[in-house]
């Protein structure tokens, strides 16, 4: 196993202060934003009736609490504003959009580009991708460009991104000669796609360190088996394809639950049936709304993700509550 993790923590644990903030400033900064987001959410074609019935003004958001105020927004709801009713910006401030399998149109202006970048960023550098490191990227550019986030997190840090995918696909069939002749450090994959790359090399003896892949069933309940078998460590983050491809909750070296990154969402958890909100410490569905995200303002979106979330202090210093995942993810 690398040096590096041998000496946790490491020193500059965090990319930037946003994620050590005070509660008490972290509360009073998503209230500026969400009072932000709601004047940008009555541009969306989607939320005009409930704010024609409900005139809401900077006066009635004096907490993130009154997020509750806002109507819940589903998935069914945003395909049936495809395409154009789901943006709020000019289209000349669209700068990237991303298609779903399943309809679902994400869309960033330059700034939510940055934000991706910045997010990706925090997960990738809080778990030891250093400026030195060589990360190769093998997953494309579904689930919101997940490939694009991972690229623009690694380029933000100063290392070195190696997109697998094109005239790069067949060179790096051969993942033994090409990833340990550049003495490769890290991998961004699915665990399909780590699968297929330990295969390629007859599963022994690769340059990488560590992996940063997406939580899901298939990796967390055997995440210590596959880090033995392919001696490397495994980090996870979570993000929903209808805002970011990466970094919406991040894990730590702690590896106790993916810190939400609060300055950028806010989440809450509800109970499916009564759509109340349920206490820290309760399973119910994760229900997120966009703080600064200025190409489409989603307000409390329904993931259809059963989740927990802690709010007891984590030791590796991060004030962002813990997230873990119950079913559905
Ligand atoms: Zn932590």
């Amino acid at each position: 196993m690398a040096e590096l993790f041998d000496k946790l923590p490491f020193e500059n644990l965090y990319w930037n202060q946003m994620e050590t903030l005070p509660p008490s400033e972290l509360r009073e900064l998503q209230t500026l934003r969400l009072r932000r987001a709601v004047e940008r959410a009555k541009e969306l074609p989607l939320y005009r009736d409930f704010f024609a019935k409900n005139p809401l003004s900077d006066a009635d958001f004096q907490s993130p609490e009154d997020v509750r105020r806002l109507p819940l927004t589903t998935e069914t709801q945003l395909l049936d504003q495809y395409p154009a009713g789901l943006w709020t910006v000019p289209r000349h401030e669209i700068a990237r959009l991303y298609a779903q399998k399943n309809g679902l149109l994400t869309a960033l202006t330059r700034q939510d580009v940055q934000t991706q970048a910045d997010l990706t960023a925090r997960l990738m550098y809080g778990t030891g991708t250093r400026s030195n490191h060589f990360v190769q990227i093998s997953l494309n550019f579904d689930r919101a460009g997940a490939g694009f986030a991972y690229q623009a997190g690694i380029e933000s840090i100063g290392a070195a991104a190696i997109p697998q995918g094109g005239e790069n696909a067949e060179i790096l069939s051969a993942p033994t000669d090409f990833l340990n002749s550049l003495n490769v450090n890290g991998i961004c994959a699915d665990t399909k796609c780590l699968a297929d790359v330990f295969s390629g090399a007859g599963c022994q003896s690769l340059s990488l360190d560590y992996a940063h892949v997406p939580v899901g069933p298939e990796v967390l309940n055997r995440r210590g088996e596959l880090e033995d078998r392919w001696n490397l460590k495994i980090w996870l983050n979570w993000s929903h394809p209808a805002f970011f491809g990466a970094g919406m909750a991040n894990e730590c070296y702690l590896r106790c639950g993916l810190h939400l990154q609060e300055d950028v969402f806010l989440f809450e958890i509800l109970n499916p049936q009564t759509l109340e909100c349920v206490e820290d410490g309760l399973p119910g569905e994760l229900v997120v709304t966009d703080l600064t995200r200025e190409a489409q303002t989603l307000l409390r979106f329904r993931t259809g993700l059963t989740a927990v979330i802690n709010s007891a202090p984590c030791a590796c210093g991060r004030t962002g509550r813990r997230v873990t995942f119950v079913s559905g993810q």
